[in-house]
């Protein structure tokens, strides 16, 4: 993203597919960096497109590394999937956010849903429904805190034993997302038969909805269906006025972009949280 393009290392480039030695090298500092714990979580604020209020944010990670600054996940998440690391990295952001949630509770502050993104490969884990319990339980976290978000792809890859263990974590009060929503599979069934509870409309539509009329004809007809389902809708990616007319003239919910908010630390969203609005 824009605001670590300046002091960001490329680290991933398409070359380093080839180089094994770059490879084992990110591979060995991406390690390192759970150790030290070198990673933090962003958020970026959700906006209710109705009453402007913040009705929740999602969480982001990014690596402060030592010498290099500030790494966007862009940069490593390729890596930490290829080498199963996510899975370690996905359950210190899971567990992070818990007790971030459990840390505003207990300053007595507004609290707001975070959605926490998870990669297929951790969401193949045979134990990823213990882990998601076990982090709302050591934190003490009311499940309907936790948002779970998930690619389409990530649930379809199988999708027999997906919906059961999507099963679990909507029995356990756990909110499910769908992002990214539009471009990773073809079939639509899939909606009828997971217990979703919201899908996230990837940018690629947003981006051009108030000047492409294609866009807006399909975002509009994504939230018909959406909310025909019972679904609520989140436009990702929203950075103008005349993006967000339109969203708001299609009844879109909620809202997340940089027109709104860029991710940001904690703390800063601690700020909005008190305020309970953004505009
Ligand atoms: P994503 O889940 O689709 O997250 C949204 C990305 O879009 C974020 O990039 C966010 O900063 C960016 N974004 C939000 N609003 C706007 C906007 O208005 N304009 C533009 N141009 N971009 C916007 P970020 O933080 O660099 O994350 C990139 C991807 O890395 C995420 O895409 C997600 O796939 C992955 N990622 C980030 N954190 C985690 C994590 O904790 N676990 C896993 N598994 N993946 C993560
Ligand atoms: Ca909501
Ligand atoms: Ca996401
Ligand atoms: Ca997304």
């Amino acid at each position: 993203s824009k605001e670590l393009a300046d002091n960001s290392f490329q680290f991933y480039t398409p070359e380093m597919h080839a180089n094994s030695v770059e490879r084992l090298r990110l591979e060995t500092e991406l390690r390192k960096a759970l150790s030290r714990d070198e990673f933090v979580v962003y958020y970026q604020p959700k906006i209710e497109t109705s009453s402007g209020r913040v009705v929740g944010a999602e969480a982001l990670v990014r690596w402060r590394h030592a010498e290099l600054g500030m790494i966007s996940p862009a940069d490593f998440i390729p890596i930490a999937e290829e080498t199963g690391l996510i899975v370690p990295i996905g359950n210190w952001v899971l567990n992070h956010v818990c007790e971030q949630i459990r840390a505003w509770r207990d300053a007595g502050q507004p609290v707001v849903q975070v959605a926490v993104n998870l990669s297929a490969h951790q969401f193949r884990q045979p134990d990823l429904v213990e882990r998601v319990e076990e982090a709302l339980q050591i934190h003490g976290i009311d499940p309907d805190f936790l948002e779970l978000e998930l690619t389409e792809s990530a649930v379809m890859h199988n999708a027999e034993s997906a919906i059961t263990t999507l099963m679990e974590l909507h029995g356990h009060g756990v909110r499910l997302a769908v992002d990214d929503f539009g471009t990773g599979y073809s079939s639509l069934s899939y909606l009828k038969k997971f217990p979703l509870d919201k899908l996230k409309i990837d940018r690629s539509f947003v981006m051009d909805i108030d000047t492409n009329p294609a866009s807006a004809e399909i975002v509009g007809a994504i939230i018909a269906m959406g909310h025909s389902l019972n679904l609520e809708i989140v436009a990702e990616g929203v950075e103008n006025d005349a993006q967000l007319e339109v969203l708001k003239g299609l009844k879109c919910d909620e809202i997340q972009g940089f027109y709104y908010s860029r991710p940001i630390p904690a703390d800063t969203f601690s700020g909005i949280l008190r305020l309970g609005r953004m505009d």
